[in-house]
């Protein structure tokens, strides 16, 4: 099960930046068992919790006045007339998922997927936010789909690369589960690892 990869202490590579539940992977291995996902918040939840806690008592609270005009700026540039609806968007990566990522996939259809996705990724100018200043409904569905179309860009390379089945992914090109795959995918934004677990 993927996710953000975290430490036992539920930090990640990212300094102050903590995990904990759905969002973070290997938590459960392959697949997980019913119900252990609410033990999984719990336990994270707390674990996390309290670690990020404690470094927040550690870490100088200073504003990095460069960032947020940087990140202000980044905002400011996605509120303009386009040709296609956040909501919209929003559907069409959820259904592309669902009919070409779901459990039971292969190379070919992956493969699709992943162009697709990286069309999308240029698509994204193409939103169109209106400027209200008010709950922009529109504003908050396009933050998220810009994150969506990133994250489902990893968790198709992740299947492409893992040519085997084991727990939620099962291939159908290879079916049966390989020792040598007996390890992580670790993707970072310029480089691809293997972990053994
Ligand atoms: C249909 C279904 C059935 C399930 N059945 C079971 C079961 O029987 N037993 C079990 O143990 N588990 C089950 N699960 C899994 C379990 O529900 C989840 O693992 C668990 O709810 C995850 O909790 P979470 O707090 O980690 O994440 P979430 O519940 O996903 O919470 C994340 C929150 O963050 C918010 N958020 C996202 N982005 C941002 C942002 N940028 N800024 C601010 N907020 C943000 C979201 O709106 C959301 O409220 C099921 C899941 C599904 C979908």
């Amino acid at each position: 099960m993927g996710g953000l990869k975290i430490n036992t202490d539920g930090s990640s590579s990212l300094k102050n930046l903590f995990g904990a539940g759905e969002v973070c992977g290997g938590v459960h291995g392959a697949n997980r068992l019913g119900g252990n996902a609410l033990a999984d918040t719990q336990v994270f939840g707390k674990i996390s919790g309290e670690s990020a806690s404690n470094a927040a008592k550690t870490t100088e609270l200073k504003t990095n006045e460069e960032q947020v005009l940087k990140e202000a700026s980044r905002i400011e540039s996605i509120i303009k007339k386009g040709t296609i609806k956040p909501q919209e968007f929003k559907n069409k990566i959820k259904s592309l998922m669902w009919e070409k990522v779901a459990i039971v996939r292969d190379e070919e259809t992956l493969n699709e997927a992943l162009k697709e996705l990286l069309e999308m990724q240029k698509e994204l100018e193409t939103l169109d936010v209106g400027s209200q200043k008010q709950y922009n409904s529109d504003l908050v569905t396009a933050l998220e789909v810009i994150n969506m179309v990133e994250i489902c860009i990893l968790v198709v390379k992740s299947a492409i690369i893992r040519r085997e089945s084991r727990g939620a992914h099962f291939r159908s090109d290879f079916p049966e589960s390989k020792d040598e795959w007996k390890k992580s995918i670790v993707l970072n934004k310029n480089k691809i690892e293997f972990e053994a677990r």
